[in-house]
């Protein structure tokens, strides 16, 4: 993952908000903010609804891979 100015600045102040486009980082971090993670994550599965955000803000990765890196910035939250 290149190293952008807004990951770098998530990862000093996991809240602020701030994204890049065209950064896989970014886009990981927002998806992991959004409602449509927080359903996925409380239902313990992949929804349809998950599965295609994933797909659509990130669609180099497969879904595991994009998965991992969303669930890397909610692990950080966790820590933060
Ligand atoms: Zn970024």
């Amino acid at each position: 993952m290149s190293d952008c100015p807004a990951c770098a600045n998530a990862r000093a102040h996991p809240r602020s908000g701030i994204f890049q486009m065209g950064c896989s980082g970014c886009a990981a971090r927002s998806i992991a903010s959004m409602p449509t993670f927080f359903n996925a994550a409380k239902e313990g599965r992949f929804t349809p609804e998950y599965r295609g955000v994933l797909h659509q803000l990130l669609p180099k990765m497969t879904q595991a891979e994009a998965h991992g890196l969303v669930r890397s910035w909610t692990d950080q939250k966790a820590r933060a």
